[in-house]
Parts: C-alpha cells; structure tokens; sequence
C-alpha cells in the first residue's frame, strides 16, 4: 500500500512539473516573422527622399500641384532654379492627389531681405490636410520667427491657433528649413460625428517640436476648432495676404501609411 501512494506521489509531480514546463513562456511566444515589412532605402542625407517617397517637388515643375480655389487649373507659383517661390497673386495651391496618414518631408526659406512684424513677415502655412477652399484645412504654420514675436500658438511650429511649438528651433531668415511630419488624419462615423480626432508629430530642423498631440479640430481665425467629416485630402500651401516678401519651398516628398 505504502509503495502505490508513494508512486502516485512521483506520478503526480510528474505530471504537475509537466504542465508547468509546458505553461511557461518561450521566447518563442513573442517572435513573429510576418508580414515581413518592405525594404526601403535610406537616403544618406535624410532630406533626401527614400525609395518609395511620392516626390511632390522634384524642383522641375508643379505638375502635382492646382490651385486650391480653382482645382481644374494649374499650380502657377514661380518655379525658378529648382525652388518654388510663392504666388501671392493666385492663392493657395494643393495637391492633386488626397491622402489619410502619412510621413511628409518639406523645406521652406523664408527671404534674407524679410520685412514686416509679427504674423505679417514671411507667413505661409502648411495645411496637413486641405478640406476646401481657402484656408480650410489643419494648419502647421510657417513664419520667421527666428526673431519676431507674436502669439505662441502662431508662431513657427505651432499647430495654429492651437498648440505652440515644444520649442523654437528656428533659423535666421535665409537659410532652408525643414519640417517633418507624421500626420494621423481624424476618423469619422458615418452619421459625420468624430470617431478619432487627428494626431501629429513633427519635427522642425530636426528638433521635435509637436509630440503626437490631438488636435481639437479644423485651423479657424476665428473662433474654436471643431471637426467636420471629411475623407482622405490634399496637401496644400498657404499664399498669405501679407504684404511681406514671398517665402520659398523645395524637396517636397511624402510617404502615405497604410
Ligand atoms: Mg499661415
């Protein structure tokens, strides 16, 4: 009798040592090799596009780009020496196609010889999203604020009217500056109520200066931001009224997010 309870014993922690083996994690548990993510090539100077960037300004032409108020006509901002000077004459400009999240590259120069103060010097603007004419849209403004002041949620970097940069990593007026952007687009419910309200993160010469922030809504002047339902978008740069010297852009490339 002795001998049958001491084998059930053994039998037991047998089995209860194998149960245990089998329940404990492996690193195994945590590996997984696929989808396998595609092969992309860095640039050596990350300004440069990689591999599957759509190229928006390749210093040629505005082939990708219309009028904002008028999409059926062409982008007609000066294009000069591989650099697109803006045309305050005609109005915004966009892209022809739309997207939803993506990584953006753009470059931007504000003239050494910039006149005027606070929101009238070298203001331009980059609409993450372009949601009609004018300037509807989500608005990361441009402007020399290397040294000029004015409200901290206009400035430089800022989401406009919204959030101020984390920082002011900008350059003298003269020299190219870069922004890089990820941008969540917001998401809606059918019946036009805000599902997920847009997200971003950029990055201002390299300086990160909008820390996956949600914005509260469409850029307005006037008044709160608030959402409308929209789908996917244009891109679209700011021909501002200001009556100061027109900025530059160039190397313009995105990357859509699946
Ligand atoms: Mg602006």
């Amino acid at each position: 009798m002795k001998k049958k309870v001491i084998f059930i014993i053994c039998f037991l922690h047998v089995a209860i040592c194998y149960v245990i083996a089998q329940e404990k994690p492996k690193h195994e548990d945590t590996e997984f090799y696929s989808p396998v993510p595609n092969v992309v090539t860095p640039a050596k100077n990350n300004a440069n596009p990689p591999s599957d960037a759509i190229i928006l300004f390749d210093g040629k032409n505005l082939d990708q780009w219309v009028l904002t108020n008028d999409t059926t006509k062409p982008a007609d901002w000066i294009v000069n020496k591989k650099i697109i000077t803006v045309n305050k004459n005609r109005g915004n400009i966009q892209t022809r196609q739309s997207f939803t999240d993506y990584q953006l590259h753009l470059e931007w120069r504000i003239p050494e010889n910039i006149t005027g103060t606070g929101q009238l010097r070298g203001n331009s603007g980059l609409f993450l999203a372009s949601i009609g004419k004018g300037d509807a849209g989500y608005e990361l403004q441009i402007l020399d604020s290397y040294n000029n002041s004015t409200y901290v949620n206009g400035q430089a970097g800022s989401i406009y009217k919204q959030f101020a940069p984390l920082v002011n990593a900008n350059l003298p007026p003269g020299k190219w500056q870069t922004y890089d952007v990820a941008w969540a687009a917001p998401r809606f419910n059918d019946d036009g109520t805000l599902k997920t309200p847009a997200r971003v993160t950029v990055f201002f010469n390299g300086v990160l200066i909008q820390n996956n922030i949600e914005l509260k809504g469409a850029t307005l002047y006037v008044g709160q931001p608030s959402y409308q339902k929209h789908g996917p978008s244009p891109i679209k740069l700011q021909a501002h009224g200001d009556k100061s010297e027109p900025i530059s852009y160039r190397n313009i490339w995105i990357r859509p997010i699946n």
